[in-house]
């Protein structure tokens, strides 16, 4: 789960880091007061979505009157904003943070993260700060310092002062920046963070460190335990498909392609969506029903993969080992009655009960495509969009 900016700077603020001011706002009488509250000559007004890029993108602006802040709401507020990172279509602006602005010196890259390589914590730092860090590591990857933290012995000064000087920080800069990755790891380890990214971390004009934006992602699996977490989700910035998928606790992935898949078991997924490409179409979706679905579940993973409007067929692939293929079969036939079944649907089953989950389909009277196995189901439902053209 990701969260916003202001929300990181929040959290981090508590554990000790050092992160500017502000107030969010979501209104342009809000953003106005924000400015007034704050008291200073200038402020920073900064729009708040689930992506990075919005300084390019117009949605960082320095403004210097409570006029100006409002102004900034007023054009923001309510409207998409696209950068490099939200696709075409952008994100819809709900939020704003306001706050107090810094005189920079130097822009510094800073993030935390598991390091599933190293099967340990990692931080990732580099000098070259408020820019796109994958294009760092392409294009100059000898400017990107890696240290490992073990977990056992956890962050070390040593480690921290290390990477302090690899940054070119001096002075009181190198206590502060042991300071904060102190504060970093703790709140890393405290909130089942996944990752921390702090980019730009910048040293001020009076030479200060101070983490000018913040990235915060968390452990789905780590969140039953941080109900203050849980809450900060914000829905609108969640594909809304994955969002139904989650309450019925459907493990869902929305991807690009036009092929929508219903499989039962995250390995056969994932040979689902491979042999659909063999055949030369692109899956819709990543889609585990699970195990022991139930009807209503089976229907509402169907229901989900039917309201993409880009599928142009469904393939559903099971085998029956604790899953039923009667289950299925009477799932499928439900959510077909609910929904409008436009589009070609090719079954593939196998397994516990096929034979009457064949025969349920077939006296449905839906017009189901049936195939013998996995490599036929794939050439049918390639087939199906092939002839829709
Ligand atoms: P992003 O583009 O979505 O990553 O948003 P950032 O929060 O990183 O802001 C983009 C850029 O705006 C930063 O890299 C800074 O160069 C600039 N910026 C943000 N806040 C301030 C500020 O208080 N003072 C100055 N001078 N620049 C700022
Ligand atoms: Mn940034």
């Amino acid at each position: 789960m990701n969260i916003h900016e202001f929300q990181a700077k929040q959290i981090l603020g508590r554990f000790g880091a050092p992160v500017p001011k502000g107030q969010p706002a979501t209104t342009a009488a809000e953003m106005e007061a924000a400015f007034k509250a704050l008291g200073q000559p200038k402020a920073v007004a900064k729009v708040q979505i689930h992506a990075g890029g919005r300084g390019k993108a117009g949605g960082v602006k320095l403004v210097a009157s409570a006029a100006e802040a409002r102004q900034f709401a007023e054009r923001m507020l309510n409207k998409p904003l696209v950068t490099h990172q939200t696709g075409p279509q952008g994100r819809v602006v709900r939020k704003l943070y306001l706050e107090e602005a810094s005189e920079v010196a130097r822009e510094l890259y800073l993030a935390m993260l598991v390091d599933r390589k190293a099967e340990s914590l990692a931080v990732i730092a580099s000098t070259e700060g408020g820019m796109d860090i994958e294009e760092v590591a392409a294009k100059t990857p000898e400017k990107i310092i890696t240290e490992p933290i073990d977990l056992t012995a956890g962050m070390a000064a040593f480690q921290a002062r290390k990477i302090a000087f690899a940054l070119g920080l001096k002075d009181k800069q190198v206590n502060q920046f042991v300071g904060l990755l102190s504060a970093m790891y703790r709140a890393f380890n405290e909130t089942d963070a996944s990752l921390i990214e702090i980019n730009p971390l910048v040293v001020t004009a009076a030479g200060a460190v101070l983490c000018l934006d913040a990235k915060m992602s968390f452990d789905d699996n780590g969140l039953f335990r941080h109900p203050d977490i849980r809450e900060l989700r914000d829905p609108n910035e969640e594909d809304p498909t994955e969002t139904e998928a989650a309450k019925y606790d459907l493990s869902y992935v929305h991807l690009d392609g036009n092929i929508g898949c219903m499989v039962n078991g995250a390995g056969l997924a994932m040979a689902t969506m491979d042999i659909v490409k063999y055949y030369g179409a692109e899956p819709a979706n990543f889609l585990d029903v699970g195990g022991g679905a139930n009807t209503e579940k089976v229907a509402a993973a169907f229901r989900i993969l039917l309201s993409d409007s880009r599928v142009k067929a469904v393939l559903i692939n099971i085998f029956g080992g604790i899953m039923r293929c009667d289950v299925l079969a009477e799932g499928v036939v439900e959510a077909a009655k609910q929904v409008n079944l436009k589009v070609p649907l090719v079954v593939r089953m196998e397994g516990t009960n096929v034979e009457q989950g064949k025969k349920i389909l077939k006296d449905s009277g839906l017009a189901v495509i049936a195939a013998a196995d996995m490599a036929d189901a794939a050439r049918r439902v390639v087939e199906a969009i092939g002839k829709r053209g």
